[in-house]
């Protein structure tokens, strides 16, 4: 699985505070939060009492460049990858968002989405208010712009207490940088330290790029000033943490830890317990790469199988790629996968992905594994069957696209045309996961949704919240 075939990544933020080359710095942290998301990049700077902006539609490497990154003076950065979850894909919409406040300016970077945005926008446009985004994410600075509260930090935690929904954020201000989380800690948010300089990410795989110490997770219902002095926490809401399971599943990088844990190995504990759950005669363990890639393994691990790359993945497709104008069959999932005739030839394999969202890419793989020689396909996926979709961030396709809200297993396999199919189940995934159902967010698994969603959202959904 991967972007093309549904769900989509969403967004990452990265902040540094107090450092030499604050925007450079910055930049790389985007870069490895570029898989969050590419449609566009921004960094906005701190610089004496002004915040300069560079944003663009593309990817971070081709948004920024030495001369663009040198008109973003001051130790002080804030930055944004976006996919679009809310608000079109204009360059509007890109991030960090700045805004002048009689607390002076103030730049966001959201990773999450708000599901009362819609209520407060129609509120604050009644009262005067003027949006210049379709995102969600502005009504955000429009509440701290509103709020009376005596100090930002306050007025921050008063507007936050008004959302509902999931939000990571990161605020860049002449007080420093605030760095939050929702109440429920749906999307992760580390701190961490770079040479004494406090710095904020989405995954700490960006602090591995920079050089960074990993110190703690931002808590849920948690705002962390970033500035000189380091880290200055205060709680505004009482934690109910339910964090996003899809982020172990699929989203986040395997060499992150997120919500306290390694991504990789959660990945290899589903592929185990799938093995426990669905085990295969078969020859070979092969993964969808680069999604099943971990999962596989641990399927190979406990089962004793050999684990074989019997797929093998073109790393360099852009967005720019033109398709020929003859059909070729499968073209679009050829693209980015091939397979290597001699490890699959005659072989019975246990095929190994993260999940089925349309079911069209597996059938593709399928097809191009059959046209390979492929003896036996015992399809093994590391999430249950994907029924609901997301109201939290991630940009997910409508129920009604869901093969899994609408189909069988058995009617799913034979769509696929695997000679088997299993999917972890709920329990397994939340025990290999180590948090109990209460607290981790499943609703794309379960249709039970741990922070109310409007009533209209649901019904299209036909789920239920929590
Ligand atoms: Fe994550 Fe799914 Fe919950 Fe969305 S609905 S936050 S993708 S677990």
């Amino acid at each position: 699985m991967g972007p093309s075939s549904g769900f989509r990544d969403e967004c990452g933020v990265f902040g540094i505070a107090d450092s030499e080359d604050a925007a450079n710095i910055a930049y790389l942290g985007l870069y490895a939060l570029q898989h969050r998301g590419q449609e566009s990049a921004g960094i906005a700077t701190l610089d004496e009492d002004r915040v300069l902006v560079e944003r663009e539609m593309g990817y971070v490497a081709d948004v920024f460049n030495e001369a663009r990154l040198s008109r973003l003076p001051g130790r002080t950065a804030i930055g944004h990858v976006r996919y679009s979850t809310a608000g079109a894909s204009l360059l509007a919409n890109a991030q960090p968002i700045v805004f002048a406040t009689g607390r002076g300016p103030l730049a966001l970077a959201h990773n999450g989405n708000l599901v009362n945005a819609r209520e407060i926008r129609r509120n604050l446009e009644s009262s005067g208010a003027l949006f210049t985004t379709t995102s969600d994410s502005e009504v955000i600075l429009h509440l701290v712009a509103r709020s009376k509260a005596p100090d930002l930090p306050s007025a921050l935690a008063e507007a936050l207490l008004e959302v509902h929904g999931a939000y990571s954020i990161v605020v860049l201000a002449r007080e420093g940088i605030f760095a939050a989380r929702d109440p429920n800690g749906i999307r992760p948010l580390s701190l961490g330290t770079r040479e004494g300089s406090p710095v904020v990410a989405s995954e700490t795989c960006a602090f591995d790029l920079i050089g960074a110490r990993f110190e703690r997770d931002v808590e849920p219902g948690e705002i962390v000033r970033l500035s000189r002095e380091g880290f200055s926490p205060r709680r505004f809401a009482v934690s109910h943490s339910t964090p996003c399971i899809f982020e172990h599943v699929y989203f986040a990088r395997p060499d992150s830890k997120v919500f306290g844990r390694s991504v990789a190995a959660t990945r290899e504990a589903f592929g185990a317990r799938l093995a426990r759950e669905h085990p295969a005669q078969a020859d070979v363990v092969v993964p969808v790469p680069d999604s099943g890639l971990y999962a596989a393994l641990g399927f190979a691990r406990e089962s004793g199988l050999p684990f074989a790359l019997g797929l093998v993945r073109n790393h360099c497709v852009g967005r720019t790629f033109i398709e020929p104008k003859q059909s070729i069959r499968h073209f679009g999932v050829k693209v980015k996968l091939n397979p290597v005739r001699e490890v699959v030839e005659g072989k019975k394999i246990v095929l190994v992905d993260d999940s089925i969202v349309r079911g069209t890419t597996s059938r593709k793989i399928i097809q191009m594994l059959r046209e390979a020689g492929v003896g036996e396909v015992h399809m093994r996926v590391s999430s249950p069957p994907t029924v609901a979709s997301c109201h939290y961030g991630i940009d997910t396709p409508t129920r009604r696209e869901l093969i899994g809200a609408n189909q069988s297993v058995e009617e799913i396999r034979r769509f696929i045309d695997a000679d088997s199919l299993g999917y972890l189940s709920p329990e397994g995934m939340l025990e290999a996961f180590g948090r109990p159902p209460q607290a981790t967010c499943t609703a794309c698994f379960t249709g039970v949704y741990p922070v109310e969603v409007p009533e209209e959202e649901l019904e299209k959904e036909g789920a239920v919240s929590r």
